[in-house]
């Protein structure tokens, strides 16, 4: 899915933790029947030597499906996903420097006086301004967002959108974060006021409020905004579907298809909502180019977010990185305006023209806290794993899936590097994880029948 709109204090605060299921995802590759009833004799001249050994190596077996993908596709991929470290201080720095242009010109504390003159109305005032400061920052932002959203997109081949359908996502991502805004600011300004000096405990709170709130109503009322979504028809891998969701106590209609391809190439699945709206989402690149075993790998891990509650523990885990986040702003926001609240001329918190300070503030902290951020949700992503690995039993589908992951993803980082920018585990690690699990399983004659592509050396 692609980023929203990232200014604007508490929006940026809720939205940027938009999307909390995680991508997972796969593609192509030879469309195999769903496996027969075990009682279907298997030759055992076809298997594959190494399945059949004790002797299985997970090692070998990782770098052997590592190796499937290697030269201009491994380059691609690589240059895609670093090319992203490197936008993540872009858009920092571009922020930066849409907040110094706002405060140093002192465009925003006319701003702030215009909106004063409209209206006696505190509230009315906060609103006032933050349509204006929304439509602003978006306006200054557009070239990014164009570069990010659109032409990198098409250059990587991972975007199915023409320029049209790409505006028309932008405008209606544009006008959810306007009405959000207008909103959630007075909101956020009247629990200032009247909280004083706890206006960040106050802050934090609220933000973890509409950090819920966003989760609760985002699958029903946002992502309908964007993607069609409907019931899995019935087919021989649907009922499967079915199978695994009622083995795992998770409610049959909580299985959904989104028309993912309206926008993207990627394949991808994800749990989204909370609070009665939780669901899991599997996209339509996903189905396509997936055989019907890595579809289930995918769906095995899905399922592993939904009975394991991550969506309530990232809730609690993001909710104490954004108490700490508020407090760094409100101490940061102290030291900023000593220095330049006379330029500015915003010198207290519940002064609206010193909203860009706390975007820019929000900004330098959530770029600092990348690396946590990503741990809490990288370690989810791997407890889903290993869930998905015991539920499904498919560990080869599972690490096919991760190879075609790498179209977007890059597969083998190093180990710094993995930590601080991955919110998935790389698939290097996630292939390694498999094939642990398989060396384990060995004895199991469901793994060693398996049919998987015969990796693991000899
Ligand atoms: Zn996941």
């Amino acid at each position: 899915m692609k980023k929203p709109t990232r200014y604007g204090v508490l929006l940026l605060l809720a939205l940027s933790l938009l999307m909390p299921g995680a991508a997972d995802a796969q593609n192509q590759g030879p469309q195999l029947p769903p496996r027969a009833a075990p009682t279907v004799r298997v030759e055992s001249s076809a298997l594959p030597v190494i399945d059949a050994t004790p002797a299985f190596d997970a090692a070998r077996a990782t770098s052997e499906y590592l190796a499937r993908v290697s030269g201009a596709a491994r380059a691609r991929s690589d240059a895609y996903f670093e090319g992203g470290y490197w936008l993540q201080l872009v858009d920092l720095l571009w922020g930066l420097g849409i907040a110094c242009l706002l405060l140093f010109t002192g465009l925003s504390t006319r701003l702030r006086d215009w909106a004063e003159e409209r209206t006696h109305s505190r509230s009315g005032q906060v609103m006032l301004y933050g349509a204006v400061y929304i439509a602003a920052v978006t306006l200054l932002g557009l070239p990014l967002a164009f570069y990010e959203g659109f032409v990198r997109e098409h250059a990587y081949g991972l975007s199915n959108q023409s320029f049209v359908a790409w505006a028309t996502d932008f405008g209606i991502g544009f006008a959810v974060t306007l009405v959000a805004g207008v909103i959630v600011l007075p909101i956020f300004y009247a629990a200032v006021r009247t909280a004083r000096e706890a206006w960040w405990l106050w802050g934090a709170g609220l933000a973890i409020l509409l950090l819920i709130l966003q989760m609760a109503i985002y699958p029903v009322f946002i992502a309908p905004l964007f993607n069609h979504f409907e019931k899995m028809p019935d087919s021989p891998l649907e009922r499967q579907i079915q199978s695994l969701a009622r083995a795992n106590q998770i409610p049959a209609d909580t299985i959904w298809v989104s028309d993912a391809s309206r926008q993207s190439k990627r394949i991808s699945a994800n749990v989204s909502g909370f609070l009665g709206t939780s669901r899991i989402t599997l996209n339509d690149n996903l189905l396509k180019q997936g055989t019907p075993d890595e579809v289930l790998a995918v769906l095995g891990h899905e399922m592993g977010h939904y009975v394991m509650g991550h969506t309530t523990r990232i809730i609690l885990l993001l909710g104490l990185v954004l108490l700490l986040g508020f407090g760094f702003i409100a101490w940061s926001f102290g030291v900023a305006t000593d220095f330049f609240g006379g330029t500015w001329q915003v010198r207290r918190v519940e002064d609206v023209a010193g909203l860009p300070l706390l975007a820019a503030l929000a900004g330098i902290f959530f770029f600092l806290a990348t690396p946590l951020t990503n741990s809490i949700i990288r370690t989810a992503e791997n407890q889903a794993d290993i869930f998905g690995l015991n539920a499904v039993r498919k560990p080869d589908a599972f690490a096919t899936v991760m190879l075609k992951l790498s179209s977007y993803r890059k597969l083998e980082p190093g180990a710094w590097e993995e930590a601080i920018f991955y919110d998935h585990p790389s698939g290097r690690t996630r292939i390694e994880t498999a094939m642990t699990w398989k060396k384990e399983h060995m004895h199991d004659p469901d793994i060693r029948m398996m049919d998987g592509p015969g990796v693991g050396g000899r």
